[in-house]
């Protein structure tokens, strides 16, 4: 099947390689046999205000700690602005597109600065010290980046919290975080619709009351639309910043201090906020980045990823610009007002590196060839996705259509916790295997343990877990650092725990096969959601499916799948079909105890599908559904209780 497709370097001539596959592999040796000399290494990577001489200090095992370059001194905003002006104050940092503005705005890396240490100084006027944590809630515009890195140069600790959250979100999240400012929009369009920031934010701390620390809200008045302001709480954010000085010195903060605090996306459960430490954070930024998406002069890096999220915060803000990099965001959505909208804005602005979720990759395929067809796409050279599972059809697709089979694809597989990309191709050097996340970047050593929690060698499936400290790891979680311990160090002594599961094969690429909490086990046979999703997904009258595990009185489990069906197939397909279809390529024993053909699926913010969800919806048990604060639409939820119970 797929596992047979390997995609050859050379196939890629006129990609401009970072390095010999030799040079690679010695990297890989040399991380190895001295892991702290290699991290030294790389941390010349960014500005240290005192260079770090200690690697990683630490254990996995009892208390967990993690601290890196404990000796150094480094501010991040330094690494991403300052670090560049001698030699690009006048190159394109920040390109930031808005679908109400005829023109982009254009941002050198010069203006950046001044942006920065104008908000910087009116955020210390405001009385925000080293250590407070200041919430940002800001649709994608420049004063998203901006916001963030004048925190990190005042050193306080920002929180990005997603635009979309509901004031119960907003309002636990603020509360739980500390937050003592706040950095807001007055209202921005998603499409057609208004998101009232600015409503939700004042219901968000009316809600938080007294438990809300928040002294300050800055309101970027994005429109005319009348705001209500509270006196001596609300402040305009460009009249009052932009009066401030344009010069700021960074306060110089040791490398362990905490950056930044987010929230993970809520897939599994409750969400959580992971703290990372400044100076392990940029030096791992910067390397994860150099090397995957690894730019040249010209290059402008387009991920459609809102800045709340993981990859927003290291692939759109610090790795890139850690590295000189030219970054665009934009507040568009993908099909409006038309399909191809996306495709219509790398046209526009010459996207060189496209990252998105694999849910944007599917839904692009969707709408179907002609739209890409109808598009130039000229300047893509290469492709990256991240987030999800990618079904190798749906990666093969955004392959030869998106990227004409002149651009690699980049399938990384990172999470909040890691910060940046573990698995990933370095483009052009190595062969690339679609469906598969490829192999650890050097100075990652991954292991897969069996049922048990032992390590095992060679080709094998089980889960995927990390067995040496790196240096963007997560610290703790804020303010529960006996739940960061267990969650990641309680399964396998020693070792860190994705909570993901993966199968490694011959060659030591790795496949994701899904989330260890939702293997289906049926009757003895154990089954990743991805086998099954991916099965599926080669049906091109499919658009995307979710498997899920139910009880079953025999069994043990069951099978359970969610499907969207394609729009205006000429053959539709039936709910006996899906079975076959099933059992036919992965055996009869993984036969559907129930198959549901549905509009769409649960998903969370960031786009991805929430199977811990489907799995109660398709059990019966409503009654108790956990947290909903992080999905995108709590109303589907109804339709598919509605939908499951008409089966039964
Ligand atoms: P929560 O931890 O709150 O349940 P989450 O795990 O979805 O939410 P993130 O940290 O944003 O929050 O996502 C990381 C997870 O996303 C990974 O653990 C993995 O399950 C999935 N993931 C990320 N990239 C890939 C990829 N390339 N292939 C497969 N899965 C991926
Ligand atoms: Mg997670």
């Amino acid at each position: 099947m797929s596992e047979n497709i390997t995609i050859p370097p050379t196939q890629y001539a006129d990609y401009p390689a970072l390095m010999p596959p030799a040079e690679l592999a010695a990297m890989q040796r040399y991380a190895r046999r001295d892991p702290d000399g290699f991290w030294l290494q790389q941390a010349k990577r960014v500005h240290w205000h005192r260079k770090p001489k200690h690697g990683f200090t630490g254990s996995f095992t009892g208390d967990v700690s993690i601290s890196w370059f404990e000796d150094g001194l480094i501010n991040a905003s330094v690494c991403c602005i300052d670090k560049h002006l001698t030699d690009k104050a006048d190159q394109v940092a920040l390109i930031s597109h808005r679908e109400d503005r005829a023109e982009a705005e254009k941002i050198t890396y010069a203006m950046l600065h001044e942006r920065v240490c104008r908000l910087s100084n009116a955020l210390v006027h405001l009385g925000v010290e080293e250590g407070h944590r200041v919430a940002i809630c800001l649709p994608m515009i420049s004063e998203a980046v901006v916001a963030m890195l004048a925190c990190a140069r005042i050193g306080a600790v920002h929180v990005v919290l997603f635009g979309g959250f509901s004031a119960e979100g907003i309002a636990e999240r603020i509360i739980d975080s500390g937050a003592v400012a706040v950095i807001t929009a007055s209202e921005s369009m998603r499409g057609n619709k208004i998101v009232p920031f600015k409503a939700i934010m004042d219901e968000a701390l009316c809600k938080a009351g007294a438990e809300s620390g928040v002294r300050s809200v800055l309101v970027v008045r994005t429109s005319d639309a009348p705001v209500p302001m509270l006196p001596g709480r609300d402040y305009d954010f460009h009249d009052f910043v932009d009066s401030f000085e344009a010069d700021f010195v960074p306060v110089v903060m040791r490398a362990e201090a905490p950056l930044f605090m987010l929230y993970t996306s809520g897939s599994t459960g409750k969400p959580k906020a992971v703290v990372h430490a400044t100076g392990g954070y940029m030096v791992w930024a910067a390397y994860t980045m150099g090397m995957v998406y690894h730019h040249q002069p010209g290059d402008v890096l387009w991920c459609t990823a809102d800045v709340a999220w993981i990859t927003g915060h290291t692939s759109v803000v610090y790795g890139l610009l850690a590295n000189g990099g030219t970054t665009m965001i934009s507040d568009s959505l993908p099909s409006y007002p038309a399909p191809g909208r996306w495709l219509d804005l790398v046209d526009e602005h010459k996207v060189t590196m496209l990252f998105t979720a694999p849910t944007a990759v599917r839904a692009m395929m969707a709408d179907g060839d002609d739209v890409v067809n109808a598009r130039n796409l000229e300047s893509l050279r290469l492709l990256g996705v991240a987030g999800e599972p990618i079904s190798p059809d749906a990666w093969l697709w955004y392959h030869d259509v998106v990227g004409k089979k002149r651009c690699p694809v980049v399938d990384t597989w990172w999470q909040t916790e890691t910060a940046g990309i573990v698995l990933g191709p370095v483009p052009g050097v190595q062969p690339l295997k679609p469906g598969s996340a490829s192999t650890p970047l050097p100075g990652l050593e991954m292991v897969i343990a069996d049922t048990q929690g032992r390590p095992v060698q060679g080709p094998a499936e089980g889960s995927l877990c990390i067995a040496r400290s790196w240096p963007g790891q997560a610290r703790t979680i804020w303010k529960d650092h006996a739940r960061f311990c267990q969650t990641y160090f309680g399964m396998v002594p020693g070792h860190y725990f994705t909570g993901d599961g993966a199968r490694r094969d011959a060659d030591g690429y790795y496949w994701i096969t899904g989330r260890m909490d939702d293997v289906i086990n049926i009757a003895g046979h154990r089954l990743g959601t991805a086998e099954v999703e991916d099965a599926l997904a080669a049906d091109h009258r499919i658009v995307e499916s979710a498997a899920v595990g139910i009880p079953h009185p025999v069994k043990g489990q069951a099978l359970a799948v969610f499907v969207i069906q394609r729009q205006n197939v000429a053959t539709e397909l039936t709910e006996k079909g899906i079975s076959r279809l099933i059992s036919g390529m992965l055996g009869r024993y993984a036969t559907p105890e129930a198959v549901y053909l549905v509009p769409d699926l649960p998903r969370t913010r960031s786009g991805k599908i929430v199977r811990r969800l489907l799995r109660k919806i398709a059990s019966g048990e409503v009654d108790n559904l956990g947290d909903l604060s992080s999905l995108n639409d709590p109303s589907i939820v109804r339709m598919l209780c509605d939908r499951v119970w008409s089966h039964m």
